[in-house]
């Protein structure tokens, strides 16, 4: 059992059991600060105990013990003793078998300095046509991930991936999907719809879909709760709505501005491209797409180069796309993650105390912070 790493199984359990025993009861006293100060304790215990659970059971499972009463797999063996849902022991033993190639990442997992979500999105890239890449840049990927949130290092990953992909060659990865909707009738006269959709087809349904809901929900406001819509039968109305209007207009009608927007970079953004809600983009989900000009390109040379001036009181047409690009997501101290697709572009100082329509001025805000706290970092 020893050799696992470098400490000892016992000690932790016992400090574990000390902190569970010694603070349990006190859980209903505990003021605000002493729950954020616990959590932090306890989930710092857990990313400890996590990286030993999954150390020990695959060396349980290399041991071949688990065999020994007949059981076919060590995953469904320790799913019964240890009363888990087999995709849960499941997940154990194969992140106990990616860490076995992936040094700087077991290392960054006993320390506590990486989550088991965090390991697991590292083993996830750590295919046979990357492992080359992987094992040149691993200590690079863990240590840029390992002070970050999560989505941020989802992002973070999907760029290495994709450029990964690119300097192997294999940068013609298929589309995952082939997209397809179905509608068939009920036995009531119902319908049942299904589908799936590549990322920017299901980015322009679902953009324009949300867009429409979001006005149903502005709407229903001024209605009794009673008659308030949910988020989706919203959805579902909105798409009614999209169709009426497009059966109103006319054949030969000019076609809206796009519904999606692509973030592509230039210069500092060198390598950017992504959605607006900020799901990162392999140039294959761009073929089939690009004749339709539904991508946009930003040009300039530092976060704070101004691309145009403008006495206007609002940041629209490429000065708003300029702060989109370069924020990505909302910026409010909390360290908010909205997407460029669900935020406003608003002055940094109000225009009503002179603040100019420019670049620097400029700053992404979600609905939420915008509506809440506009224009200040201090909660109301
Ligand atoms: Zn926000």
């Amino acid at each position: 059992m020893g050799g696992v790493h470098d400490f000892d199984g016992d000690t932790l359990v016992d400090t574990i059991a000390t902190v569970l025993d010694g603070d349990d009861s006190d859980v209903a006293a505990m003021t605000g600060p002493e729950a954020a100060d616990e959590l932090d304790c306890q989930f710092a215990l857990q990313r400890r105990l996590d990286a030993r659970i999954t150390a020990v059971a695959r060396r349980w499972e290399q041991s071949g013990e688990w065999a020994l009463d007949g059981s076919r797999s060590a995953a469904a063996r320790l799913a019964r003793d240890q009363h888990l849902a087999k995709a849960s022991s499941r997940k154990t033993l194969c992140r106990g078998s990616s860490l076995s190639e992936m040094p700087a990442t077991t290392d960054a997992f006993n320390s506590g300095r990486l989550t088991a979500d965090f390991v697991d999105l590292l083993a996830r890239v750590n295919t046979t046509g990357r492992a080359e890449q992987f094992a040149r840049d691993e200590q690079v990927l863990v240590d840029e991930i390992a002070v970050l949130r999560y989505d941020q290092a989802v992002k973070v990953i999907d760029y290495w991936k994709r450029h990964a992909d690119v300097e192997a060659g294999n940068d013609g990865d298929a589309p995952t999907v082939e997209p397809w909707i179905r509608i068939s009738p009920g036995v009531n006269g119902e319908f049942h719809f299904s589908g799936e959709s590549d990322p920017i087809g299901g980015a322009e349904i679902r953009e324009g879909i949300e867009r429409l809901a979001n006005e149903f929900r502005l709407a229903d406001l001024n209605k009794p709760e009673s008659e308030r819509r949910d988020a989706g039968r919203r959805r579902h109305d909105a798409l009614v709505e999209l169709v009426r209007r497009a059966n109103a207009a006319p054949a030969n009608g000019r076609k809206p501005r796009p519904l999606v927007t692509i973030v592509a970079g230039d210069e500092t953004f060198a390598r950017l491209c992504e959605r607006d809600d900020g799901v990162v983009l392999r140039d294959v989900d761009l073929h089939g797409h690009l004749r339709e000009a539904i991508i946009e390109t930003m040009l300039f040379q530092d976060s704070m180069t101004q691309v145009s001036k403008s006495p206007q009181r609002t940041f629209t047409g490429a000065l708003r796309r300029a702060v989109q690009v370069r924020d990505r997501h909302c910026q409010h101290p909390s360290g908010c993650d909205e997407p460029i697709n669900r935020c406003d572009v608003n002055h940094r100082i109000p225009h009503s105390h002179h603040g100019p329509t420019v670049l620097w001025n400029g700053d992404l805000e979600c609905h939420y912070h915008n509506r809440i706290w506009p224009n200040s970092t201090d909660p109301p």
